[in-house]
């Protein structure tokens, strides 16, 4: 029978590898100095959802929302084992925070009816670890977070090891559940070099209508659809045309989506550099500590 896995992977600019100026002068994120990667503990995430899939059975669809580069994530996780990836993109999902994000995430995953949905545990960029959470309070499924482990999955029953800071704890609790996994849960599997020949070529629509339109800059617009149609039939006759759901095909409410559903507001982004000398060590004592927890008072960074 197996279980059916749905993995939510995130496209991030890759904060350790900043090869220009890493914000704009406007203090936004400058997305074109930073190579994009897959969000490293979603990695972990897949992994988790494929080791499932082979104890147990089932099957794993990795889901994307974002520009159709994003992509890019969905092909790495075919060629690392899924069976199955979905590009959500959509221009009426832009400026979404993560209430709008995990409603339109909330509400495709809603169409798959899977049993275990799996999240990392935080993306490197947006770094708020909310939409996981979220998207399970909004399809009513339990929620396991943090997980470092997963030990049993029987009967409709999961148990797994989570990490609460300071220690561990086990849980057990009955599907459908929706677990974020943490970096240190398991090492993922490399891409499989059959899998890279077999989907280097995969690709979602959009990226086909790109294409053609790169291609074909003269051509007017019925010509450029008409090209991007017969590309589009001819991979999926291969299996390799990535599934692409925008918020009319999910029958997701508009109100909820992109800024209208976003009542998050960003007041300021800051960089913050510190140079040595900026930091001071406290030593491991009661005195030392007591002093520590009273400057953080007098500040109002806590209190
Ligand atoms: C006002 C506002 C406007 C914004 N506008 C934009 C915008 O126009 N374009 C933009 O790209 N971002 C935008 N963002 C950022 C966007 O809201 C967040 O990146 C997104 O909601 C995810 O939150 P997070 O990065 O904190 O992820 P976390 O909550 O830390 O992510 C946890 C996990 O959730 C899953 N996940 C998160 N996001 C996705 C995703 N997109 N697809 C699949 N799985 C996912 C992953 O498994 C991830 O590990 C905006 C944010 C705000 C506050």
């Amino acid at each position: 029978m197996g279980y059916d896995c749905v993995v939510c992977a995130k496209q991030v600019p890759d904060t350790k590898n900043i090869t220009g100026q890493a914000m704009k002068d406007d203090g936004t994120v400058n997305r074109a100095a930073l190579p994009a990667v897959f969000n490293p503990e979603d990695l972990h995430a897949l992994e988790t959802a494929l080791d499932i899939r082979d104890r147990f059975g089932g099957t794993v669809t990795v889901i994307t929302m974002g520009l159709p580069k994003a992509c890019q994530v969905l092909r790495d996780a075919l060629y690392r084992g899924a069976d199955r990836a979905i590009l959500i993109t959509d221009r009426r999902a832009a400026g979404s925070d993560t209430l709008a994000t995990s409603y339109i995430l909330s509400t495709a995953i809603r169409k798959l009816a899977p049993d275990i949905v799996l999240c990392g545990r935080q993306a490197i960029d947006g770094d708020t670890a909310q939409t996981g959470p979220q998207i399970a309070e909004k399809l009513d499924f339990t929620l396991i977070s943090y997980l470092e482990e997963l030990q049993a999955l029987e009967d409709q029953t999961i148990r797994v090891k989570r990490n609460v800071g300071n220690g561990w704890e086990v849980v057990e609790a009955r599907l459908p559940v929706l677990l974020t996994v943490m970096n240190t849960a398991n090492t993922p599997r490399p891409s499989g070099a059959k899998r890279i020949m077999r989907f280097k070529k995969a690709k979602a629509p959009a990226e086909v209508a790109g294409e053609v339109a790169a291609q074909m800059p003269q051509a007017g617009k019925p010509e450029q659809a008409a090209e991007t149609k017969n590309r589009c039939d001819a991979l999926a006759a291969k299996g390799l045309l990535i599934d692409q759901w925008d918020l009319s095909t999910i029958e997701a409410d508009l109100a909820w989506c992109g800024l209208a559903g976003s009542p998050t507001k960003v007041h300021r982004i800051q960089a913050i550099v510190l140079a040595g000398g900026q930091y001071r060590q406290f030593q491991p004592t009661d005195e030392s500590v007591g002093e520590l927890v009273g400057e953080l008072i007098r500040d109002h960074t806590i209190g």
